[in-house]
């Protein structure tokens, strides 16, 4: 593998964890590893910072009219950088920004591009990966043929490691025109909560067994002291107790944290869609029969108003 190059998201001036995982799956495939950033939010320290992921250089497109995702410009820039760099490899976090710019790639350079990828390439006569489908109830394994290849990467494909070092950071000047910018954010509302559901680490999230919105104060406490993010199942959120950006599932928020808590939650097929890369999971809930046990790596049988006091209480003590 000669040059790989990584797209890398950001958010608050910080670069996210799917985008350090997508560095560490490409340090893992070996070659030299190139990041691409864009916009002038993220600081010089933050981007040579990737050194330490395995990225050797980071070229910015240092334009604050990249700030925000501007898909069609990011799709651009990235395969100008391919061609700069004669990179075969783009990887990228298959995630809500990743996904539509690697499809616009894949058709700029006339690449293969594989999405929910899990593990690293084979290159056993060939270029195969795996990738997770239907909802992550099953695999398939790809052979990519093009010349370019594309691996949006499933969060928790790759162990984020630190290696020590950085990386150069390039101020790298790409060529857009009028169609890069033919799709405008006008505005944005930004999701409450300090930790973002979608990259949080640790996940409490409630069901309809919490009875209304007025017993969500336990859920948040809990989730205070682990440092979590909140979330809920549907009905919670049709029902107005928690917002829809809560919402966790098939059609809702897709987590994969180390550590997601069910509480109160069923295990509904359409819910486990949304949870069933998490690391691992815990749930709790009265009736012994509940299908997320069957998902479960742990589980407490027991009222949701009893266990959670008593949880919330250890973790404080444990501190
Ligand atoms: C097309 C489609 C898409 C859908 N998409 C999603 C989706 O994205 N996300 C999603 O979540 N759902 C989705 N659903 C809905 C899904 O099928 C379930 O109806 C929903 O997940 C159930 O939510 P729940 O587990 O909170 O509620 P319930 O099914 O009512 O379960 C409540 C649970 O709480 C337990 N409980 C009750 N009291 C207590 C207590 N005191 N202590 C502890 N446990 C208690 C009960 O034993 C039960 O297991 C979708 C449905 C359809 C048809």
């Amino acid at each position: 593998m000669s040059s790989i190059l990584v797209f890398v998201e950001s958010a608050d001036g910080r670069i996210k964890k799917s985008s350090l995982e997508a560095i560490a799956f490409a340090h893992a495939m070996g070659g030299e590893v190139t990041a691409i950033a864009f916009g002038n939010e993220v600081s010089q320290d933050e981007l040579s910072g990737l050194g330490n992921f395995g990225a050797t250089k980071v070229l910015h497109i240092n334009d604050e009219k990249l700030n925000q995702g501007v898909i069609q410009a990011y799709a651009s820039g990235i395969a100008q950088a391919m061609e700069k760099i004669g990179a075969d490899v783009l990887v990228l976090a298959n995630s809500s920004l990743g996904n539509p710019v690697s499809a616009r790639v894949a058709i700029k350079m006339d690449a293969s591009l594989v999405s929910n990828v899990t593990e690293l390439p084979s290159t056993d006569g060939g270029f195969s990966v795996k990738r997770s489908i239907y909802t992550g109830k099953a695999f398939a394994n790809v052979e990519l043929t093009k010349a370019k290849k594309i691996l949006a990467i499933r969060k928790n494909a790759a162990e984020v490691k630190e290696l020590g070092g950085s990386a150069n950071v390039e101020v790298f000047s790409a060529n857009f025109n009028d169609a890069d910018f033919s799709a405008k954010i006008t505005s944005t509302e930004k999701a409450t909560g300090d930790i973002l559901l979608p990259e949080a680490e640790i996940v409490v999230s409630g069901g309809r067994g919490l009875k209304g919105s007025e017993n969500w104060g336990m859920i948040e406490e809990l989730a205070k002291e682990l440092g979590a993010a909140t979330g809920c199942s549907k009905p919670v959120s049709d029902m107005g107790w928690r917002p829809h950006h809560e919402h966790v599932g098939q059609t809702g928020v897709k987590v994969s944290p180390q550590l997601y808590i069910a509480i109160g939650i069923s295990g509904a097929i359409q819910h486990l869609a949304g949870v069933n890369s998490s690391k691992n999971i815990v749930v709790i809930n009265k009736d012994p029969e509940a299908p997320f046990f069957k998902a479960a790596d742990y589980g407490i049988v027991g009222d949701a108003f009893e266990v959670i006091p008593k949880l919330t209480e250890a973790i404080k003590a444990a501190k």
